[in-house]
């Protein structure tokens, strides 16, 4: 008699990676690394930002036009300026660009400057916005619902896939939580269980899961050591000056400290940074 040693997985799916643009691709062996500011504020400041992440081979540049803020008294974004910022910089440094679509009316623009779309997690279940996307041939990165679970997020990116497209990759960005003294919880978990039950590239974001600086690296490497394909992380060049999540932006001369632990991290899981 044969005694099992494990059970069988039936539920895993190889993960469908999710070509970028320039050679970059999620869901292979690369752990793909996207940085820049929360929002994109001036062309000095996202320039800035840049530099630093370009000459440490980041590739993937973030930075938001469009902001989804708690309330409409702080900063909102500066619209298509900082689309053509985003992308002028980006050019110059040979990046790509993700960057938010906060309505359905901003994926045009969003398409004609950025490489990739982001979703953000207080839009997971907007359906018009998820076909809107899922329309266009782009990447696009649907962040977890702050208070969604794993099944209504994976639903989610189906809601994308159903109009064509299926360059998807999710983002895990933290849960709302009893205890308040992190801004979410990195749900590690649930990085694992999406890349296991889906076929979509997993990406970490240890900047809004944590909302605290001092955390994010430590969340980053965790989120790799969960297998997640790629990061998201909050960088800025002067974070007690940012007009958005100053309080998570790593400084520009925490970069290094970033990418080599993280890379050591992707090195035992068989992979590379990217
Ligand atoms: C962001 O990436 O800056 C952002 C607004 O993220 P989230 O949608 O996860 O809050
Ligand atoms: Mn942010």
């Amino acid at each position: 008699m044969v005694v099992p040693v494990m059970e069988e997985t039936t539920t895993h799916k190889h993960t469908r990676p999710v070509p970028l643009g320039k050679g970059v691709t999620a869901g292979g062996t690369d752990v793909v690394l996207m940085a820049g500011p929360c929002a994109v504020e001036s062309y000095e400041q996202t320039r800035a930002a840049a530099a630093v992440l370009a000459e440490h081979g980041v590739r993937v540049l973030r930075g938001g036009a469009y902001k989804p803020r708690t309330s409409p008294n702080t900063f909102q974004g500066l619209g298509e300026e900082g689309l053509r910022i985003l992308r002028a910089v980006a050019d110059e440094f040979d990046m790509l660009v993700i960057t938010e679509s906060l309505g359905v009316e901003h994926i045009p623009l969003v398409a004609e400057y950025a490489d990739i779309i982001q979703i953000g997690s207080r839009n997971m279940q907007h359906y018009p916005l998820l076909w809107a996307a899922g329309e266009t041939e782009m990447p696009v990165l649907l962040k977890r619902g702050f208070m969604s679970t794993v099944r209504e997020w994976l639903l989610a990116a189906e809601h994308i896939e159903s109009r064509g497209n299926d360059r998807i990759m999710l983002a895990e960005r933290g849960v709302r939580s009893f205890d308040d003294a992190t801004r979410n919880v990195l749900d590690t978990s649930a990085i694992a269980l999406a890349r296991l039950e889906s076929p979509y590239p997993v990406i970490g974001d240890p900047s809004h899961a944590t909302g605290r600086r001092d955390l994010v690296i430590a969340a980053a490497r965790s989120a790799v050591a969960a297998g997640a394909d790629g990061l998201l992380v909050e960088v800025h060049p002067n974070p007690p000056e940012a007009l958005s999540d100053g309080p998570q932006s790593l400084w520009l001369g925490q970069v290094p400290d970033l990418m080599e632990q993280t890379r050591r991290i992707a090195a035992a899981m068989g992979r590379s940074l990217v």
